[in-house]
């Protein structure tokens, strides 16, 4: 054990429910339920915003701003679209990271995988766990859209003598496991990402599927997708579509948990590989390779996958420059014309990559002026100047 180590031991995690140390912006990461709370102040998302130095750390290089593809998307060697040949069933998309971190196990390069399982009792109460088995693995699959102490784990990885892991997260957790990787005494580290927005706690969760959808408590499953709906999955296997224009935006505003709210982390600029859907056709994955480590992972279930390039059509940026102010006031357009806009916006719409760049480019303007609003002494530093710089395309109000 390094002398770094050791001085972790000394701290104590928080209990569930006391106030952590980034106050009301903490994400639930789960760092500050372990003794690695030590190193709070310099590795937590919230409190020390440092993505250029961990990119330079985790990839051999920091992202190239003047390279219109890695402003956006964050340092990377490849991208392409991807689908299972045989999807998984009940994963959120075709199942490719489940795959992969089933692969990274059987073929004995990892002892574990830090996933989120639910609780027995609800769906969507997130559960991390270390997976040793690839029936462990496959009960983490579908997203859990609640805020996810993925970090909690930190303390059992030490313990287990663990030399080879894969961490499966989003933006957050990474950020901080980046931070304090010297710390757990690995061999090797892989790092699995997906993107990830517009998080929620538990209860706000619940708000947001009672105001949202027909059928609340069947929901098994729900994704914004490229066609401008948020499609909810429903237990007797039925799809229901609700335009995103048409979200009751205004008993929405403060759903989203304030620290997806204020952050600028949105495609896992840390992770080896990133597997989304945003940048890819309706029906595919999009997957993004940062490094080796992700090439990697990426081959251990190749033979699995098709894959197409990626693809980019249409303009975002009227889109989202009238966007920012219906947001800001609350706009909720009436169901009939929400539905009439969808339409429209699927057939002219920005479509792969455009549509990745459409997302992004409104939520970095939404969270900018909510740090901006909430939190002025924070704006310059927790803004990367790569969010920085995609925000400076838009006029803001004030
Ligand atoms: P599966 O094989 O179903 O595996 C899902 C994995 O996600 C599991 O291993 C599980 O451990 C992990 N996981 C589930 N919930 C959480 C959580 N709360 N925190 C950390 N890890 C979790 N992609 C986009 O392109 N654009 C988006 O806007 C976007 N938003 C997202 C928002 C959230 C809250 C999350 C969790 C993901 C989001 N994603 C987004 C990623 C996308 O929805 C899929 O997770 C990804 O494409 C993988 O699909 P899959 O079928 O391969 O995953
Ligand atoms: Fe701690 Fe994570 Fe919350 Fe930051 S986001 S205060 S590191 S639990």
């Amino acid at each position: 054990m390094t002398s770094t180590a050791r001085k972790h031991h000394k701290a104590k995690g928080l209990k569930p429910g006391s106030v952590r140390p980034a106050k009301e912006l903490c994400s639930e990461c789960g760092l500050c339920d372990t003794s690695y709370i030590h190193y709070v102040k310099e590795a937590c998302a919230f409190i020390n915003q440092q993505i250029p130095e961990l990119e330079t750390q985790s990839h051999g290089r920091a992202r190239d701003l003047d390279n219109p593809e890695e402003l956006y998307f964050g340092v990377h060697d490849t991208m392409m679209a991807a689908r299972k040949i045989e999807p998984i069933a009940g994963a959120q998309w075709t199942g490719i990271v489940s795959t992969i971190a089933i692969e990274m196990l059987t073929q004995g390069k990892v002892e574990g995988v830090v996933c989120v399982q639910n609780t027995a009792e609800d769906r969507f109460q997130p559960m991390p766990v270390i997976a040793r088995t690839p029936e462990e693995i496959l009960a983490a699959r579908v997203n859990k859209p609640t805020l996810s102490p993925n970090l909690s784990i930190l303390e059992e990885v030490e313990q287990s003598g663990m030399k080879r892991l894969l961490v499966i997260g989003v933006g957050c957790q990474i950020q901080a496991l980046r931070a304090v990787e010297k710390e757990l005494g690995l061999e090797k580290l892989y790092v699995l990402g997906t993107p990830c927005v517009d998080n929620v706690t538990r209860a706000g969760l619940q708000k947001f599927l009672d105001t949202t959808s027909r059928s609340p408590d069947t929901v098994v499953h729900y994704e914004f997708m490229q066609d401008f709906r948020v499609h909810f999955k429903h237990e007797d296997g039925s799809t229901e579509t609700v335009p995103f224009f048409g979200l009751n935006t205004k008993e929405l505003k403060d759903v989203f948990a304030p620290s997806c709210m204020s952050c600028f982390d949105y495609t896992n600029a840390l992770a080896d590989l990133v597997v989304g859907y945003m940048g890819a056709p309706f029906g595919w994955q999009w997957i993004m390779v940062r490094n080796e480590t992700g090439q990697e992972l990426l081959d251990s279930a190749w033979n699995q996958l098709e894959t197409q390039p990626v693809m980019s059509k249409g303009d975002r940026r009227n889109a989202v420059q009238q966007s920012i102010p219906a947001y800001d006031k609350g706009v909720t357009l009436p169901m009939w014309a929400a539905k009439l806009m969808g339409v429209v916006i699927e057939r002219v719409g920005p479509k792969g990559l455009e549509y990745a760049r459409f997302s992004i480019d409104s939520h970095f303007t939404r969270n900018y002026l909510y740090v901006k609003r909430q939190h002025p002494e924070k704006l310059e530093e927790h803004v990367p100047e790569f969010a920085k710089k995609i925000v400076g395309q838009y006029q803001l109000p004030d």
